[in-house]
């Protein structure tokens, strides 16, 4: 037997419901937003990743499915959704048709990361981006769609982060500060902070290792680095979060694992997630188009993972109800009535209603026993008799509802008993 591959999972029939439930609501809320879906390739060049996200984060440096295609030329399967986003935007010009571009999307990514709950290998993130402003008001736009998803949802347990990782004026000065501190406490620090330092120094301070906490307790923090822009751009964000009532906490050790970001960053956690606790996560990315051969163009976006909704939703208890269900079972009690029923069903199911009938040569038992199976609301059988006396009786298999209809059958008649 061939199994999946580790980290990857079947999103099985029973499953498929919660599946389509989420994404209706982030297409309905990111549309309400007035953001426009896009949708670029699973497969890339691997140079725009390792371009945009940084050759020393950890997404970069191990977690990516690189490999050579038949051409020789190296590709990976999409670790995250901005950078591919970014690509289209400067490949097709979009910024030339709207000076402000809203776009989100739903995708598979792929991180060969060590599997736990809530991490996998492949995962599936929903995201959002605004392209072209460099003002707080497109960073509210964006942790505003964000909340409203997780709200909509029925979420409330989850709580809003929100920090400022500088730009290319202040940074630097902070990161050599940081590189000095981090090194004269560097004996209490774990291994992988101590390789971190070098490498990718403010990863260190979201380590969530007890012992590289109690070690940093006292050390400094990029906030007191910003400069005039960056902190006159994190106060407005504050105020606008404010002003439309959406709460929020501020964590000065919150950096997010992507080199890209600039100034704004955040996170949605919830508390029901254990270690892997980020819902979803986000940041003002102002230098990433330049970066990659675009025009400078200042952007912010965020993507959650929604596995992790779907746990968060699941310890919330919030019960979905199953979008596909069945209206109504024709069941056959001999040849003429089969030749009848499959006629039928296309009629009702040009009519709107969903339509199931046996698909086995199963007796009328277990036709029955089927229909009750597959919660069917409502049933027909159809035989010689019904045929002949041109009159069939469609039954509520969970009411007493029982009504008689004339052959030839009126669908539209059929419909009004079914919607009722
Ligand atoms: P990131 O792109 O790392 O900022 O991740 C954004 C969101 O994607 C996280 O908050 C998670 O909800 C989700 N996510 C990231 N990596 C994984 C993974 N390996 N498995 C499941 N979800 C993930």
């Amino acid at each position: 037997m061939i199994s999946s591959i580790k980290g990857m999972k079947d999103i099985l029939p029973n499953e498929s419901s919660k599946w389509q439930h989420v994404e209706k609501i982030i297409h309905s809320l990111s549309q309400l937003f007035h953001f426009k879906e896009i949708r670029t390739p699973l497969l890339e060049n691997t140079s725009l990743f390792s371009r945009s996200i940084g050759e020393e984060t950890d997404i970069v440096s191990k977690e990516m499915y690189t490999f050579l295609d038949r051409s020789n030329e190296s590709v990976t399967l999409k670790p995250e959704g901005t950078a591919s986003v970014v690509r289209s935007y400067i490949q097709h010009h979009l910024g030339e048709e709207q000076p402000s571009t809203k776009l989100y999307y739903i995708s598979p990514m792929f991180r060969q990361e060590r599997p736990q709950a809530g991490r996998l290998r492949e995962f599936h993130q929903y995201g959002a981006e605004i392209l072209g402003s460099p003002n707080a008001i497109a960073d509210s736009e964006i942790i505003l769609l964000n909340a409203a998803i997780l709200k909509n949802l029925g979420l409330t347990n989850f709580t809003l982060i929100i920090n400022s990782v500088g730009c290319e004026n202040c940074r630097p000065n902070y990161k050599i500060k940081l590189v000095n501190e981090l090194n004269n406490i560097k004996n209490n620090l774990t291994e992988l902070s101590k390789n971190r330092i070098d490498k990718n120094p403010l990863r260190v301070l979201d380590s969530k290792d007890k012992q590289d906490q109690d070690a940093l307790k006292n050390i400094p923090v990029i906030f007191d680095y910003l400069c005039e822009s960056c902190k006159s751009h994190f106060e407005e964000l504050c105020q606008l979060l404010k002003n439309a009532n959406q709460p929020y906490s501020i964590n000065y050790k919150l950096v997010r694992g992507l080199d890209y970001y600039t100034k704004t960053a955040f996170e949605f956690i919830s508390e029901n997630l254990g270690s892997q606790d980020a819902l979803s996560g986000g940041g003002r990315y102002d230098l990433l188009t330049l970066q990659l051969g675009g025009k400078p163009t200042p952007a912010v976006g965020f993507a959650g993972g929604i596995e992790r909704l779907l746990i968060a939703l699941e310890k919330e208890n919030n019960n979905f109800h199953s979008e596909n269900i069945l209206q109504l079972f024709l069941a056959s009690a001999d040849e003429k009535g089969k030749d009848y029923i499959f006629t039928l069903a296309q009629h009702c199911r040009n009519a709107g209603i969903s339509t199931e009938f046996d698909l086995l040569n199963r007796s009328v038992k277990s036709q029955l026993r089927e229909a009750d199976r597959q919660n069917a609301k409502f049933l027909i059988l159809v035989g010689e008799k019904e045929l002949t006396e041109k009159s069939l009786t469609i039954k509520g298999m969970k009411t007493n509802i029982s009504h008689s209809l004339k052959i030839p059958l009126q669908v539209e008649e059929l419909k009004s008993i079914i919607n009722k």
